[in-house]
């Protein structure tokens, strides 16, 4: 059964970046009817950060990426106070049956598997202090040669190793690498890569403080909950002759390791929130360095108005593709073409332009109606529905992002348009005898219909001698206080007879 997971730290507010390869594995799992694991990797506890593991789950929730096991409500409830709060409509009631599914939470299962790998002589105690370590590393430095641990304690008897832990004493303990030969590793994209052992250091894998370390913590739980493809950024590769030295010294079989491509800003530099790396659901305060900046990062969906759909899409051809050159694919097309092999080993690139070229596709295939529903957060709260919805419809085909729907249509929820003087001086001066006898026969129009509109301005205008620019203009800025919007008939029609008139007498004024 393909099961594949997400495994963040809640360290801070994940960004566009990070979806993205949560995005795979999620389409990995759909494909072949399998599920999709959220993890939540919290063994360094120092740099846990409020309110980022809702952010996580929120940010899955509107992706449309929902876990299919993961952290349930008892789960985070326990963590509210450290965590905040999380939404409990977010979670699950029942997370799965290869919970818990919170590192911090697992303590209990990675301290006996430590046990287990001491006693079977694989991992071993190493009281080196800090202090100790960091000569051992400046000597290294001294001679220029690469730091390694020189593996002091790997004989030391357990049975003294343990009596001093036993006595209060400060020890790690480190797993007993393979000390020749190659260790063999294997990544789908990449095929086989043979490392030398020498060049491996046998690495802390539980620390000081009780808690494991990334390495094993993370292959334990990939083991324990059955993920059959590791999914994970290519940064991890060169970590994996220790992963697959935690399997064997486990005695396990390893899953399949995926490394994805990274994501690159529209620069093609790393990516950075000057180049996309903004987050999902915003605002979020900006975390430099374990600190706060000041500043906040805007979300995509909720703010800029990127349809979910849209970023979905997106965020799935960044770094992979169908195999042929199809761009625009819905959701499930998505997932029927979803192919690893396809993983692209050069990196994707979030290119802010397709990106909002897209939406503005996605939003255009909307119905008149779903499009009036994504925008209302954007509106002002108190609009006439049927109104603001014919209103915003005029802007339907423009619009790129939902954000820029109340900039484009505030016009129509205003009680009167305010005028600049330039338009004033070169548009309205003058024109006040048509629009007076516009404002006239439109008030008895019996048909209010977009063509009956047209053919009373067109031949009011006529039999005032207007030349072509001087038709519609003049009418557009006394209704709209703007040169340019969306189809001046239509707009008419929609902004309808009484507000028509009440404009139309601010105008002469
Ligand atoms: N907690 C790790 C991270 O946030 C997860 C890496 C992985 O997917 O295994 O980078």
């Amino acid at each position: 059964r393909v099961r594949t997971r997400f495994a963040p730290s809640p360290t801070g507010f994940l960004h566009v970046g990070a979806f993205r390869t949560a995005l795979f594995s999620y389409l990995l799992a759909k494909k072949y009817d399998g599920d999709f694991l959220l993890r939540i990797e919290d063994t360094d506890q120092k740099r846990l950060v409020k309110g980022s593991l809702e952010h996580i789950i929120q940010s899955l929730h509107a992706l449309g990426t929902p876990y299919d096991e993961g952290p349930d409500q008892a789960a985070v409830a326990a963590l509210s106070e450290a965590y905040g709060a999380v939404d409990p409509a977010l979670v699950p009631e029942n997370g799965g049956a290869h919970g818990p599914y919170i590192q911090s939470q697992r303590r209990a299962r990675y301290t006996e598997l430590v046990e287990q790998l001491l006693d079977d002589g694989k991992a071993y105690w190493a009281f080196e202090t800090e202090e100790e370590l960091a000569a051992k590393k400046a000597a290294c430095d001294a001679r220029k040669i690469p730091y390694r641990y020189d593996r002091h304690f790997r004989d030391y008897p357990l049975a003294e190793a343990r009596k001093r832990v036993a006595d209060g004493e400060r020890a790690v303990v480190r797993l007993k690498m393979p000390t020749e030969g190659p260790i063999r590793t294997v990544d789908f994209l990449r095929g086989e890569t043979l490392w030398d052992a020498t060049t491996q250091d046998d690495f802390v894998i539980l620390k000081a403080d009780g808690l494991p370390v990334y390495h094993l913590a993370a292959m334990v739980d990939d083991h324990d909950m059955e993920i059959s493809h590791i999914l994970r950024g290519e940064e991890w590769i060169s970590s994996t002759p220790k992963h697959v030295s935690v399997f064997q010294a486990l005695g396990w079989e390893a899953p399949i390791f995926v490394h994805t491509p990274n994501v690159l800003g529209w620069d093609r530099k790393k990516l950075s929130k000057r180049n996309g790396a903004l987050p999902l659901i915003g605002p979020v305060p900006e975390i430099k360095d374990g600190g706060l900046t000041g500043e906040f990062l805007t979300g995509y969906l909720n703010q800029d108005g990127i349809l979910p759909e849209a970023l979905f899409n997106f965020l799935a051809i960044c770094g992979w593709s169908p195999g042929d050159d199809r761009e625009l694919m819905p959701r499930d097309e998505i997932i029927a073409a979803f192919d690893l092999r396809h993983i692209s080993l050069s990196p994707g690139i979030f290119d802010l332009d397709k990106l909002k070229w897209m939406n503005g596709v996605y939003i255009r295939n909307l119905s008149p109606s779903a499009f009036y529903e994504r925008a209302r957060p954007f509106l002002p709260a108190e609009l006439d529905a049927d109104y603001a919805a014919a209103a915003i419809a005029l802007e339907q085909e423009r619009v790129k992002e939902l954000r820029e729907v109340p900039e484009v249509t505030d016009f129509f929820f205003v009680e009167l348009p305010e005028y600049n003087a330039k338009s004033v001086e070169k548009w309205l001066k003058g024109a006040g005898a048509y629009l007076a006898e516009l404002d006239s026969t439109l008030a008895g129009l019996p048909e209010w219909s977009v063509a009956a509109i047209e053919t009373v301005v067109r031949s009011v205008a006529a039999s005032h001698n207007r030349e072509k620019g001087e038709v519609t203009h003049p009418v557009r800025v006394a209704l709209t206080g703007r040169e340019v919007g969306p189809g001046l008939f239509e707009l008419m029609e929609v902004l309808g007879k009484e507000r028509l008139a009440r404009r139309f007498k601010k105008a002469k004024e």
